[in-house]
């Protein structure tokens, strides 16, 4: 595994081995990386030649300074996490990716209005921003993101369809602790008890699915936040159920093919999000 700090160094291996006719496939990361982002990059090794992963905690992306400041960082054991699946690992810093102001801006109509855009401000513009500075770095064939973030999946898709990038974006499922929270850098800010307490909201989704049958959207939307919040730990900050492609919510089961309950809750200062496919 080679690793590189500066995009011309990068850019030129990378374009060396698409001389080569060499597929390229791409992980971006922040880093503090476990087994649901290895989970990509052993996909993402396995469908490529070539196999980038970036580690780099974008300061766009975070609306709430606090959560920034105490993101894990944990570089060292990142690489040797990733050594025997990634060909090139690329940790720049920040004024190596922001070097020219990026007065660009993003239109993504409703999609990130809502949810995760709703209730942080400027979050998807900082990674829209980060990821399309990456991809024209990387130029990758392939680019992998994991469906643990739902909606960010929804906005890259739109953002390679409306910029024209070449790339095809792979959704990765979503892997889990064994008590089924969903494995995230964040979680290891929780200590044991409330960590424990925290797959209180993915059991809550599971059980959700028994219900819908006999409860409309509406009435499942507050099954689950009641369930949830009857935790003391944890409080959820909102609950939505909505159509996969437009995210806007659902109110009968038969509105749309494909629909996806996505969830954010607070434990212990902690913002964790998740989601469970209905249908
Ligand atoms: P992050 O480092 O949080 O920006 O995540 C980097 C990539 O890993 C994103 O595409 C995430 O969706 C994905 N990812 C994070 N956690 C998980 C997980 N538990 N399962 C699958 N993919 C994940």
């Amino acid at each position: 595994m080679d690793k590189y700090t500066l995009k011309k160094e990068i850019s030129k291996k990378i374009y060396e081995q698409k001389k080569q006719n060499k597929k390229i496939g791409f992980v971006p990361t922040m880093g503090a990386l476990h087994n649901g982002h290895l989970s990509l990059i052993k996909k993402c090794k396995a469908e490529n030649d070539i196999c980038v992963v970036s580690i780099f905690v974008n300061p766009t992306q975070f609306n709430d300074k606090n959560d920034l400041e105490k993101y894990p960082r944990t570089l060292n054991a990142d690489l040797e996490k990733i050594q025997n699946f990634c060909d090139f690992v690329f940790v720049p810093d920040e004024n190596e990716i922001y070097d020219t102001p990026d007065n660009r801006v993003f239109d993504f109509g409703n999609l990130d209005k809502v949810m995760e855009g709703k209730h942080r401000a400027g979050h998807f513009k900082g990674v829209a921003q980060v990821v399309s500075l990456l991809f024209d770095i990387i130029t990758p064939d392939k680019a992998y993101f994991g469906k643990k973030d739902f909606q960010q999946l929804a906005i890259i898709k739109k953002l390679v369809k409306d910029y024209n990038y070449n790339i095809d974006i792979i959704p990765c499922d979503i892997i889990r602790e064994e008590s089924g929270l969903a494995m995230s850098s964040r979680n290891e800010r929780l200590n044991p008890e409330l960590r424990k307490n925290a797959s209180e909201i993915y059991k809550t989704l599971k059980k959700s699915l028994d219900y819908i049958n006999i409860k409309d959207p509406e009435q499942l939307t507050k099954y689950v936040i009641n369930t949830i919040n009857k935790n003391s730990d944890i409080t959820v900050e909102y609950y939505d159920i909505v159509d996969d492609n437009t995210l806007k919510p659902i109110k009968k089961w038969d509105e749309s093919k494909n629909i996806t309950g996505c969830i954010a809750a607070y434990t212990g200062g902690v913002r964790l999000i998740d989601n469970i496919k209905y249908k």
